[in-house]
């Protein structure tokens, strides 16, 4: 497209040639050097686009939190309230629009949710095949406001889906009441023929994991299908529990990777530690929605719910780490020849409610076996600090890990990569480095553009609010500082009152 035709206004006319200036990539003769020259000084850039992303506002496991279609790039976060918001970037016009709220959610408003902040009701995005973008947010579980939960137990406030009123547009959005509340990490999978699967975990911790799969583009959806069962375990005080990770894979094939969560009941687990986020094992098995069948990397034909030990039997790829090694699921594709790689975070239990920090390490299956395993970057593992990410494939040889870490007090996004199928890795580009920042840090952006593959929230300590940046193999794509800070004081203050509020509810309701 011929950008000149594309510039309607003068504004956007002096935005776009600052953004290219900036970039040091604007010829001295294009016709828009006069005013480039003359508006420099005047307009102020930004490399984030929004900075009212909240506490955690992205994460790998609710995603897509991004879509690139027809030249655009549209974002999700979760933002003040916890309400999901969104904002989209024209590559053709370098020109960004919103953010604008989404949906209401039922999280990050009422004294009684249990923490003050939750941080589970992130949004997940998804584009069906007449251009109309949904989010799918604001869930934790569900609670008894919301009735029973036949699939496990509950937790808090209910999981929602939000359309745009028109196709490509995000301005205005409705919300439409046709999936269960008791969702909680949302990720959508749309198929070739339009189809749509939501995946999500339905319920708190002892809870299946299901799809409900719609024809319609999103307009209705059927029934929960259970995936992977939660049950009580008779050897130790805890449930079987379960983090997956959907997406597509080749044709009709939606993949699956998980690890198994042991729920330990308060005060069981090893030494009483009681319920942690203790974690292991990395799994595999793959859905063929044209013949609606399961089965594993070996192709065995799998029967719903898979059970811890069908799990264990049928679908593990790996020990992650071995004994006293605690894991974090992460991604997983396929390479050309329809072999999976996962992405996990495996680190050594240091005793913290948590395990310790955890390193993603890579996997893949050969044909014959998974190989892998060791971290991607193993400096991390010897500094004792985490790692997170998603991955490329370009070929089986050659991967590309995009990693946030912290580093010598600074945070930093770069590349990782191998050519050698994933048994070495040598970092690449640095995308992005904040002095004293930690990040959250989204899974690939569905169909990315390589100017735009993920999304980041800057974490600084002294504040709850993110800047977000949307950051591709140039670094993060700039935006008019003005536009971008649009985090307002009512909003600061509303979280400031609303934490004390809290603060004292709680106290309340102890004595
Ligand atoms: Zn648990």
């Amino acid at each position: 497209m011929n950008k000149t035709q594309t510039r309607i206004s003068l504004l956007s006319i002096l935005v776009s040639s600052v953004l290219l200036t900036g970039c040091g990539n604007t010829p001295a003769n294009t016709p828009n050097s006069v005013s480039s020259a003359t508006s420099k000084a005047n307009i102020e850039k930004a490399d984030y686009f929004a900075d009212n992303g909240l506490m955690n506002p992205v994460a790998i496991v609710q995603h897509p939190a991004g879509i690139h279609e027809k030249g655009v790039t549209y974002v999700s976060y979760q933002g003040p309230l916890e309400d999901p918001y969104v904002a989209a970037y024209n590559h053709n016009t370098e020109t960004w629009s919103g953010p604008y709220k989404a949906g209401n959610s039922a999280l990050g408003k009422d004294l009684t949710q249990p923490k003050n902040i939750d941080n589970h009701g992130k949004p997940t995005m998804i584009m069906d095949n007449l251009g109309y973008i949904h989010v799918f947010f604001g869930g934790h579980g569900g609670d008894k406001r919301y009735g029973k939960n036949e699939l496990g137990d509950t937790h808090y406030a209910a999981n929602k889906h939000v359309v745009t009123k028109r196709p490509y547009d995000i301005t205005e959005w409705e919300e439409l009441n046709n999936i269960t509340p008791f969702g909680t990490y949302n990720q959508a999978v749309k198929m070739d023929n339009g189809d749509i699967y939501l995946f999500y975990r339905h319920g708190a911790h002892r809870s299946n994991w299901v799809y409900q799969k719609s024809t319609d583009h999103g307009r209705t959806f059927a029934a929960p299908v259970s995936i992977l069962k939660t049950k009580k375990r008779n050897d130790v005080q805890a449930n079987d529990s379960w983090y997956a990770y959907v997406s597509k894979g080749h044709n009709d094939d939606i993949i699956v990777s998980y690890d198994y969560h042991i729920c330990w009941k308060r005060g069981a687990g090893v030494n009483g530690r009681g319920h942690t986020t203790e974690r292991h094992d990395a799994y595999y098995m793959v859905f063929d929605t044209q013949k609606n069948t399961w089965s594993n990397v070996q192709k065995e034909t799998l029967s719903l719910p898979i059970t811890r030990e069908v799990a264990d039997e049928k679908t593990l790829v790996a020990r992650t780490g071995g004994v006293g090694y605690w894991s974090f699921n992460g991604s997983s594709h396929l390479d050309e020849n329809g072999y999976p790689h996962i992405g996990i975070n495996i680190g050594k239990d240091i005793g913290k409610k948590t395990g310790g920090p955890k390193q993603t390490s890579h996997y893949r299956w050969t044909g014959e076996e998974w190989v892998g395993g060791q971290p991607v970057y193993a400096q991390a593992r010897a500094d004792g600090t985490d790692t997170r990410g998603d991955f490329i494939i370009n070929s089986p040889t050659d991967i590309s890990f995009l990693l946030g870490y912290k580093e010598n007090g600074d945070g930093i996004i770069s590349y990782f990569n191998s050519t050698d199928s994933g048994k070495t890795f040598t970092k690449g580009k640095e995308l992005l480095r904040r002095e004293k920042a930690g990040w959250s840090i989204t899974a690939l952006i569905d169909n990315a553009h390589p100017d735009a593959r993920l999304i980041v929230a800057e974490k600084q300590k002294n504040s709850p609010w993110r800047k977000l940046y949307l950051v591709g193999d140039n670094g993060p794509v700039q935006r008019v500082k003005s536009t971008a800070s649009v985090l307002t004081s009512a909003d600061e203050k509303h979280l400031k009152t609303f934490k004390k509020e809290h603060a004292l509810f709680k106290q309340s309701k102890k004595k």
